[in-house]
Order: structure tokens, then C-alpha cells, then sequence
């Protein structure tokens, strides 16, 4: 493409503007209640908990944050809006359905439709924007149940990612903790429908058990994301990375908390996605990282892995 965008919530933006990035976090989501469309979030008390906490990593030095929640367990592109516009934090959305969590969120409709169906759907929201709003979706977020094999309507929501993929060229991250065999169930499907790995993320590769394969996966293409570090883990990802930097590969790999903006039961803000700046990273430059590999791992890598750019196999 001669014009590569990165596509946020406050609409289209050249890939270098995106700046530091945190690929895998949440702002707002209603994780644990029932499936909804339409979350009732009180829209003061939502500034109240989650501004100053995307506040605070702007402060820190973070530019961007990938946005994980679906649809069905709490999207709210327009409130995710309102929140960039304020912090000038870039909030990327998503499209996708999250198969995870026993498929409590997953739409009935999901069963009865194809793959192509469902990623007409998705589709959809790239070209029109979502529900309306104009705001267009950044990356496609599914997830699967683990451990494997692959449920029939994961794998039919893995086919329609990798469907969404090529006609949009939005980067896929799909939840795949623990289980190895599921990610490579997931890239024989992205292989059969043409699309190379390199547009697929794996999210929570840090807790997946069989790390041989999640070299094998990097040395392929694939995206690896460390996305569970937090304040009482961080000596885990630390030797992960160095893994990663002894095999060659911090060219695939990509940092991020997991962690929420709000909560309804919060009264007040918490500091919330800052252990990767905070400490993982001067820890690792402390012991011998270079600059340009903690921009490599924080900047380039994510502006890479979310271009919108179809990457088609073979
Ligand atoms: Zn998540």
C-alpha cells in the first residue's frame, strides 16, 4: 500500500505517529457478567477511574494502547473515544468475537452462520464503522477455549478471522493461553485460507507451557505476546525476553499487562498498565538491552504488527 494507516479510535493515523504501545489491554469490560451489546457504563464515573490512569501512562511515556474487549463482554468504541480524546492516548478497538470463557460470549447467530458469514460481519465494521459511530475497528480480537483440541465454533471463528484478515488486512490477536497445539491448529487454519502467520499474534504466549513451540511460532512469523506482566511476575517475562534476545527473535515480540482502565467497583483510580515501563524495561536495559532493542520491542514492533496490510501466504 503507499499510504500505510494504523486505524484508531479517533480514526486513521500514519504508522510512525503510533509512538510507544502497550498491544494488549483493556480500558473498559464487563469480563465475568452476561453477554450484552449495549454495557451501561456511568459515563462520569467511568472518567473518574479510567482517565487518570491512561493519564498516568501517557505520563510515563506510553503513546498508544491496543484495546482487547469485544463485543459482548463490554465494547464501547464511543466512551474508548471520549477517553483518547482526553489523555491523547491512541486507543486501538477491535472486531471479532471472543470464544474464550466457554463461549459465554460468543452470539447464538455465531452456530447457524459460515465462517464468510461472520466475517462479513466483521468486515462490515471496517468498512462502515461500528454501530453506527463511524469509529472503525483497529485489529480483529478473537479468543478459543483452551486446553485443545479446537471447538467447532472456535475454529469456525479462527476460518473467519483469517477470512477478515485478507479483505481487510487488519492484524488478527487471538487468546491462546497454555495449550500449544491450539496456536498451531489456529496457523493451519490461517494457512488453508492463505494467510501468512505474520499477521497472527499470539496472546498470552507467556503462559504457554511448551516454549520450544513458541519459538518455532516466532521463527515463522508469528507475533509472540508477553501480556500478563504485572508487579509480582515481572522476574518471568525478564528471562523470557532474554530468551527471546538469545535466539534472535525480539524482531516478533510484543510486551503488554492485560490489565483494566476501570472496574465499577473501583472508587478510585488505580495505576494500572505501567509495570513494562516502570520496571520491566529498565530492568532489561540495566542488564545489558540496547536502546534500539527496547524501541525495536515497544515501538517498531507494534507499528509492524498493526498496519493495516494483508499478508498473504506463500
Ligand atoms: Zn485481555
Amino acid at each position: 500500500m503507499d499510504n500505510p494507516i494504523i486505524m484508531t479510535v479517533r480514526g486513521a493515523i500514519k504508522p510512525e505517529e503510533l509512538g510507544a504501545t502497550l498491544p494488549h489491554e483493556h480500558v473498559l469490560h464487563t469480563f465475568g457478567e452476561p453477554a450484552t451489546t449495549a454495557p451501561d457504563y456511568d459515563p462520569e464515573h467511568v472518567m473518574q477511574i479510567a482517565l487518570p490512569a491512561l493519564e498516568g501512562i501517557k505520563a510515563l511515556g506510553v503513546d498508544a494502547l491496543v484495546e482487547c474487549t469485544t463485543e459482548y463482554f463490554g465494547r464501547d468504541v464511543e466512551k474508548l473515544r471520549t477517553l483518547s480524546e482526553k489523555s491523547s492516548v491512541h486507543i486501538l478497538t477491535n472486531t471479532g468475537y471472543y470464544g474464550a470463557a466457554e463461549d459465554r460470549y460468543v452470539p447464538e447467530f455465531a452456530y447457524e452462520e459460515t465462517a464468510a458469514q461472520l466475517a462479513a460481519r466483521w468486515v462490515q465494521e471496517w468498512e462502515q464503522g461500528i454501530k453506527g459511530t463511524g469509529i472503525k475497528p483497529g485489529f480483529i480480537k478473537i479468543g478459543v477455549d483452551n486446553p485443545g483440541p479446537l471447538s467447532e465454533i472456535d475454529a469456525k471463528l479462527v476460518r473467519a478471522a483469517a477470512k477478515t484478515h485478507l479483505q481487510t488486512g487488519l492484524a488478527m490477536a487471538i487468546h491462546t493461553p497454555q495449550d500449544a497445539t491450539l496456536a498451531w491448529a489456529e496457523l493451519d487454519i490461517l494457512a488453508e485460507e492463505g494467510v501468512h502467520p505474520s499477521a497472527w499474534i499470539w496472546v498470552h504466549a507467556d503462559t504457554v507451557e511448551d516454549f520450544d513451540a513458541v519459538v518455532a511460532a516466532a521463527r515463522a512469523g508469528a507475533w509472540i505476546e508477553f501480556d500478563k506482566i504485572n508487579a509480582d511476575n515481572v522476574a518471568q517475562p525478564l528471562a523470557l525476553c532474554w530468551e527471546m534476545k538469545a535466539k534472535g527473535l525480539l524482531g516478533r515480540l510484543l510486551l503488554s499487562h492485560d490489565e483494566s482502565s476501570y472496574a465499577k467497583e473501583r472508587t478510585a483510580p488505580e495505576e494500572v498498565h505501567v509495570t513494562v515501563f516502570r520496571e520491566l524495561l529498565p530492568k532489561l536495559k540495566a542488564a545489558g538491552f540496547m536502546q534500539a532493542e527496547i524501541e525495536q520491542i515497544t515501538m517498531v514492533n507494534p507499528r509492524a504488527a498493526f498496519t493495516v496490510r494483508v499478508r498473504a501466504a506463500g
